[in-house]
């Protein structure tokens, strides 16, 4: 029995990566979705395998949708095909090993498409789903502001209901929208209750068109001089309630359940997976022994990440919730993916060069210069240890 004073002490939560092997099914549909890239991306060049989950192509979404690999675990009545999420997860990992351009329905795939299956109306997943499992509909997400990124219940973008227009009458700016130009739709999160008891209260999510009257979308310059992002801005743009997705007031639950799958897939640690071939290959004529090391340590690394993602699938197949599991495949699996091209640079001394002649030239530049935002997109390192710090009784 306890003493008087005497303070009980409480396990301390812990986390777990339980080994989880694949099913024997999803090797045939392996070989099938190899099959497939091999003849579909026989010409694609490195340089453009190293945009990995960036590269936008309508078309070859299209060819995916045919294959019925987008929505693959939704269900049939929309579209999908009602497989598995690890028939997905091999479906994804062969992509993004091969650099397959998969950004257009990347977003309505991973996110969008199972929150409306999770929260929005019949009118809605009927409007979307069945176009989305063809290939045919992309989302972007207007989740960050100006002044909101990390500190996400900070938004100010707000909506009013007027009886006069019958919708919500929005106001603001989001920023750093990724394809936000090439998509229909935004599931943009926005304040409709000014006066909330907490910041986490009053935020909304809606399906926004992004040719709905009083939204422009202005392109923003990336480091490389590409335009993937924008900012978004709201002058008085009346949206539907038809497409208010889940309840008034309830955004903020809907968007925290919807970043535990945005975390943890492989695109969290392939996203420099062209470097880590050329350097494998490259180890078959060179015998350095440092680069031997550095490929093997670094082979090593990526089976354990795999491994790790897995196992988050696997819990996630099992309805379970990790969140936590999900941050620490995202923090080591970007770390990971960041250091590889200076990894690369520093072993075999060839300097990158966007226009220059060489494959690797090229693989190496882009991958330099967009390593940086591997670390910022997604969630940044600090939030993510703050998540697993919380998740552990930490703070
Ligand atoms: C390539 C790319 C694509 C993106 N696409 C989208 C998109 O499509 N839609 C969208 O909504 N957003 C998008 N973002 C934005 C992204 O979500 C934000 O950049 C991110 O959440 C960080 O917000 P911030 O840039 O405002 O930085 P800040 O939040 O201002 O953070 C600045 C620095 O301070 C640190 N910091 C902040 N708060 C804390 C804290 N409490 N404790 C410790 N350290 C802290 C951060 O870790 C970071 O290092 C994208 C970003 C990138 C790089």
């Amino acid at each position: 029995m306890q003493n008087p004073g005497e303070e009980t002490q409480l396990p301390m939560p812990s986390f777990d990566f339980l080994p989880y092997d694949l099913p024997p099914e999803t090797e045939a549909l392996r070989e099938e979705v190899r099959a497939f890239l091999d003849k579909e991306l026989a010409e694609y060049p490195p340089g453009m395998r190293a945009h990995s989950w960036m590269g936008f192509s309508p078309e070859f979404s299209q060819k995916m949708g045919a294959q019925g690999w987008i929505g693959m675990t939704w269900p049939k009545k929309y579209g999908g095909r009602e497989r598995s999420a690890l028939e997905r997860y091999v479906v994804l990992e062969e992509m993004l090993a091969a650099g397959a351009p998969v950004g257009a329905h990347w977003i309505t795939d991973r996110q969008s498409g199972p929150l409306l299956l999770r929260y929005g109306t019949e009118e809605q997943r009927e409007l979307i789903l069945p176009s989305a499992t063809r290939g045919e509909c992309y989302f972007c997400i207007g989740m960050s502001e100006p002044d909101s990124g990390s500190d996400l219940a900070s938004i100010r973008t707000s909506a009013k209901w007027s009886e006069a227009d019958q919708g919500w009458v929005t106001n603001g700016t989001k920023v750093w929208t990724t394809n936000a130009h090439r998509c229909q739709y935004m599931v943009a999160l926005i304040r409709t209750e000014g006066d909330a008891k907490s910041r986490h209260e009053g935020l909304t999510q809606f399906l926004v068109a992004t040719d709905t009257p009083g939204l422009t979308i202005r392109p923003i310059k990336d480091l490389a001089g590409g335009e993937h992002f924008n900012e978004v801005v709201f002058e008085n743009a009346v949206l539907p309630d038809t497409m208010r997705v889940g309840k008034e007031g309830a955004g903020w639950q809907q968007v925290m359940a919807e970043l535990a799958f945005e975390r943890s897939g492989p695109e969290r640690y392939l996203s420099s997976f062209e470097l880590v071939r050329a350097l494998v290959r490259e180890s078959e004529t060179n015998d350095s022994e440092r680069l031997a090391v550095a490929t093997g340590r670094m082979v090593s690394h990526l089976a354990t990440l795999r491994q790790m993602s897995i196992s988050v699938a696997s819990m996630l197949e099992a309805g379970a919730d990790p969140a936590l599991e999900a941050a620490v495949v995202k923090d080591a699996g970007g770390s990971f993916e960041q250091d590889i091209p200076e990894i690369a640079h520093d072993l075999l001394g060839r300097e990158p060069s966007a226009e220059g002649p060489h494959d690797y030239e090229q693989v190496l530049a882009f991958l330099m210069q967009h390593a940086p935002s591997f670390s910022l997109r997604g969630g940044t390192r600090e939030i993510l240890r703050g998540i697993m710090a919380r998740g552990l009784g930490l703070r």
